[in-house]
């Protein structure tokens, strides 16, 4: 079986901080709202166990993040000095926010620091350099400190200066969400409780035919919904009306549906649908099931019979996995179904592991973040994770000398 992470990896646990310059990769990359501001400050309140280790040993905290995509240059609404304020708050001691993230004025800054400082480097994609991995825009991050800590689980699947370029230059150790996140997935990989479960969903299926391939021989029970149900019901000859089907991914589809079979792995696609004339607020919904799905309509959301089959099969589960919603949850009339895989996982006796942004943020909004094992912070790493592939942020980090 593939193997997901090769090596135990350094935390800071693992080594002497104490009074050492640590320069921390954050992801602050926060929703804003269209006012500006931060919509949740998720992703900053799970960084406060790293920063917090590291102050109480007096290091001297240096962050850097990225925020949004300002494509290489300054863009003032999406400069970190709000993270910095929320962050200040949150942690009760100032956050200074730096006005860049590389040059002679931030070496000085960073050179006046006393231990237990804490301050923000401006965005770091200001600088095209960043998604580029330039080596010369790595070592000026380096410079700065003696030690580099990766806390950015949600963008170490990017092989970026600050995630792989860096720890070329410096002792390079996991933080402790990023430790949590991928000793997480990590064991529901590879020794996971069992029945587990994985729930898939979203939009579509080219996105996670990887994640279906790697998973779909670890699993006992596999459950789809979302907009890629389509796919899966087309592959299998049904009628699936306006909705859209992924033509190219039909075969590989059918070789989940193959794998499955042979490993004796049980393939669940919803027996009845939510079906609408579009997918959009206001129009009129109904219930039909999977093999009468009319002509002119779309599949919007999984339909109650199969919402009580999945919630069912799951009560049964002591591992379950959940990437993707059921339905378009955006939209009230579409939500019931990832309403109620969110509900039952909730209160699921066993390990929950929640991946994906739309995924967690449907989580989020129904009130049953805190009812999970785990919702991670990662979308895209999150996804590379359950596909069994390396994260280069993970990769370039110190293995530990346990064999
Ligand atoms: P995640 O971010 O959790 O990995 P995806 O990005 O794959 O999830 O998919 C999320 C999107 O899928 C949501 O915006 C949701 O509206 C959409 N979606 C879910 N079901 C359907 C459907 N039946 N038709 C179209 N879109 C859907
Ligand atoms: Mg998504």
């Amino acid at each position: 079986m593939q193997k997901v992470i090769s090596r135990r990896k350094k935390t800071i646990r693992d080594i002497d901080v104490r009074d050492k310059r640590v320069l921390v990769r954050a992801d602050f990359n926060v929703p804003l709202d269209e006012n500006g501001a931060i919509e949740d400050d998720t992703r900053i309140r799970a960084s406060l166990p790293t920063i917090r280790y590291l102050c109480e040993r007096d290091a001297r905290v240096i962050l850097c993040s990225h925020l949004d995509r300002p494509k290489g240059v300054v863009v003032e609404r999406l400069r970190l000095a709000l993270v910095a304020n929320r962050l200040s708050v949150l942690l009760d001691r100032p956050v200074a926010a730096l006005q860049d993230c590389i040059g002679p004025e931030v070496e000085s800054a960073v050179a006046g620091m006393s231990g237990g400082d804490v301050v923000l480097l401006e965005n770091l994609r200001f600088h095209p350099e960043e998604r580029t991995d330039d080596p010369a825009f790595a070592e000026d991050l380096a410079r700065l400190a003696d030690i580099y800590v990766n806390d950015a689980f949600g963008a170490s699947h990017r092989a970026h200066a600050s995630i792989a370029g860096v720890p070329e230059h410096l002792p390079a150790v996991a933080g402790l969400l990023l430790a949590k996140e991928v000793e997480t997935f990590t064991r529901i990989l590879q020794d996971p409780e069992r029945p587990f479960a994985a729930v898939i969903g979203g939009a579509k299926v080219s996105d996670k035919l990887e994640v279906l391939e790697n998973i779909i021989s670890r699993v006992d029970l596999l459950i789809i919904g979302g907009g890629m149900a389509a796919t899966f019901l087309a592959s299998r000859g049904y009628g699936t009306g306006r909705s859209h089907v992924e033509t190219d991914s039909l075969d590989d589809v059918r070789g989940i549906s193959a794998t499955a079979t042979e490993r004796g792995v049980r393939l669940l696609l919803p027996r009845d649908v939510v079906v609408a004339e579009s997918l959009e607020a206001g129009t009129r919904a109904r219930v039909v099931p999977a093999a009468e799905i009319p002509d002119d309509r779309i599949i919007a959301d999984i339909g109650p019979a199969a919402a009580s089959e999945f919630c069912r099969e799951l009560g049964d589960c002591r591992t379950v996995v959940w990437n993707g919603p059921m339905g378009v949850f955006e939209i009230p009339e579409f939500a019931e179904g990832t309403r109620r895989i969110a509900a039952t996982l909730a209160t699921l006796h066993g390990t929950t592991v929640v991946g994906g942004g739309s995924t967690a943020d449907a989580v989020t909004r129904f009130g049953l973040a805190d009812r999970m094992t785990h919702v991670s912070t990662g979308g895209g790493a999150a996804l590379t994770m359950l596909a069994g592939k390396p994260l280069p942020g993970v990769e370039a980090l110190e293995d530990t000398e346990e064999p």
